[in-house]
């Protein structure tokens, strides 16, 4: 009764393993030596998830954002980001949540739209107006990571990438004490916390960049 019959795939790797151990010969004499799929008796992380996500490509984003010159926990947000894994409220919402005495529009811009990530990021009338000041207007259309890729490809500043990412985590910061310490949604507060996180973040960048980065600040 509880016999499940083996999938056409498991049966066919089933008896190609069983051919497979028809065909040795062990004997006593001989040690047992074991060794990874990969060539080496040795375990790394590193080995182990090459060999098995070698045949998926990322999008060429996730490198981008490991290679930009900001802070990790602006590296480790922007991942959450672009994965839509932050704590939007629209996520909450769907985990029966309740947040907010069950308010989950957007508090920066306030039009009673749901917060999700393309709308806190991109679609925002207040985030909108944040992203002009950095000289950034997003495509209309896409999901995240091709928006944020079509920005990075227009955008002929060397520290784009550093400037999506870093305008991104200022909105989140900006949004969180909206939320948590009741402030007002206010340009002229982000782009004083816009300037402070990019001060900081410059002391990371190339010469070349920081200069360029910090000429946002006149
Ligand atoms: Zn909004």
């Amino acid at each position: 009764m509880f016999f499940l019959p083996l999938s056409e795939q498991a049966q066919e790797e089933f008896d190609q393993l069983k051919e497979k151990i028809q065909s040795l010969n062990p004997t006593e004499q001989e040690q047992d030596n074991w060794s990874y799929i990969w060539g080496l008796s040795k375990y790394t992380p590193k080995k182990y998830y090459n060999y098995t996500y070698s045949s998926i490509e990322a999008h060429p984003i996730f490198k981008w954002i490991w290679a930009c010159q900001c802070e990790k926990k602006i590296k480790l947000f922007s991942w959450f980001m672009v994965n839509d894994r932050l704590h939007t409220k629209d996520i909450l919402c769907r985990k029966n949540l309740l947040y907010d005495n069950g308010d989950y529009n957007c508090i920066l811009c306030g039009h009673g739209i749901l917060e999700n990530v393309l709308h806190l990021f991109v679609d925002c009338q207040f985030s909108k107006r944040c992203w002009a000041r950095m000289d950034i207007v997003w495509p209309i259309n896409g999901s995240l990571e091709e928006r944020i890729a079509a920005l990075k490809s227009n955008d002929d500043r060397s520290f784009a990438m550093e400037l999506i990412l870093i305008g991104a985590w200022s909105l989140w910061l900006h949004r969180n004490n909206c939320i948590f310490r009741q402030n007002i949604s206010s340009l002229q507060q982000w782009w004083a916390s816009f300037l402070a996180i990019l001060k900081i973040q410059t002391y990371r960048q190339k010469e070349d960049t920081k200069e360029k980065n910090l000429s946002l600040d006149s």
